[in-house]
Order: structure tokens, then sequence, then C-alpha cells
């Protein structure tokens, strides 16, 4: 997996592939799935949401350029497995899921995996997490109609978003770098096409 589809594709930092390498990815799937856990494209983890592609994952985690000292927030916890990536590339994440049955798996996995760094949280990951803030990075596991103010205002400064944004079929990978005190100060950049499960609440898609 590491080789043929994150490195063949231009992943480059060395945490991200190391990380994306140990990390037992087929224990995020369900079992009649293990045998496809490493395979080229998104899984189904139930609830109609999905296990992102590796590629995915290895793309928005690299786009973070996490050092190790980093908070970081993601919105959609899943499966889990990219809480798990994160766990290994940074100090804290804080992970928030809609679905208390999903995130309630995630959790077991990610403690018997030894993640203690891992605090996962079931709401509306569309108003952030105020109490938690400010984040070093964010990223948003689930595509939005548009970035919720929110993210803007918990990124600290020098911080990093990855958001998917577009309509509810396919969207842009757009990254901000937030610049100054002022939250309108991002700078942003597209990192290509993407297609993800809706993020849905309040600042993001209706039901
Ligand atoms: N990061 C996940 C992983 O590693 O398996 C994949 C996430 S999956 C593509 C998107 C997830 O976002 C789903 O589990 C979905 O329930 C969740 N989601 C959608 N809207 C949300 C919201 N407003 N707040 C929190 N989670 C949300």
């Amino acid at each position: 997996m590491v080789s043929s589809q994150l490195e063949s594709r231009g992943i480059r930092d060395e945490r991200v592939l190391n990380a994306m390498a140990k990390i037992p990815r087929h224990l995020f799937v369900d079992e009649w799935l293990r045998d496809r856990a490493y395979s080229d494209n998104p899984l189904p983890i139930g609830e109609r949401q999905t296990i992102s592609q590796p590629y995915i994952v290895a793309l928005m985690t690299e786009a973070l350029e996490l050092q190790g000292h980093e908070k970081v927030l993601e919105i959609g916890t899943g499966s889990g497995y990219q809480a798990a990536v994160l766990a290994e590339l940074a100090d804290r994440v804080c992970s928030i899921e809609r679905i208390a049955s999903i995130a309630s798996r995630a959790r077991t996995l990610i403690e018997s995996l030894d993640y203690f760094n891992v605090l996962i949280w079931v709401g509306d990951g569309t108003y952030g997490w105020r109490e938690e803030a400010p984040f070093d990075a964010i990223i948003v596991t689930a595509g939005a109609p548009d970035v919720p103010k929110a993210y803007k205002e918990q990124l600290a400064v020098g911080g990093r978003l990855v958001i998917p944004v577009g309509d509810r079929h396919t969207q842009v990978l757009l990254r901000y770098t937030r610049l100054s005190e002022d939250i309108d100060d991002m700078k942003e950049e597209d990192l290509g096409g993407c297609r993800f499960v809706d993020l849905i609440g309040n600042h993001g898609w209706k039901q």
C-alpha cells in the first residue's frame, strides 16, 4: 500500500509513510472486508459511512505538515483510522463524530491500540470544539458546502485547515493557512478533486 499507492503518487513525508506502514488498517474495517483493507479505495464501515482511501488519508495528513507538538482537531472520526494516523504524528488529537455507534466502536479500537492521546466526542462537528481550541491543525473528513466559520476561528495563527468543499457529489480538497489574528486572512490552496460523504450538521448539509 505504502509504495504502490502512496510513494508512487508523490507522498514524500517520511513520518506519514511510516505511520501508515505501522498502523494495522485491517482492524479498522469489518471482518468480511479484511482482505480488502489495504486496497486503493474507500470501504464501507456501516451507517452509510466509509473509511477513506489510503491515498486520500496520506494526502490530507501530509498537507497538515505535522511535526509532533501539535493539537489537532479531526471532524468525522468514522473508523478511527485517520485519528490513529494523527495520534502517531501529533501530540493530541480531538476527534468529533456525529453517529454515536460509530464513535463508540472507534474509541474502543483506538484504546485497544494504546493511543492515549486521542479524545473522541459525539456531536455536530460543524461547530468545531470550542473548549479545546485553538488547534494547530484541523482536518475535516466529510464534504462541506463551504467552510464553517468555527473552523477558521478555532485555528491557531500559523495553523493549517484541510477540508473538502463542493456539492454533494464532488468536492475540491482545500488547504487554508491562517496568516494572522484576522480570521479572513487565510492563504487558500487547491489540493485537487475528491469525493467524500456529506458533512451533516447545522453549518453543513441538512440530513
Ligand atoms: N476519518 C474517518 C476514518 O478514518 O475512517 C473517515 C470519515 S467518513 C469519510 C466521514 C465521517 O464523518 C462519518 O463517520 C460521518 O458520520 C461523519 N460526520 C458527518 N458529518 C459530521 C458532523 N457534522 N460532525 C461529526 N462527524 C460527522
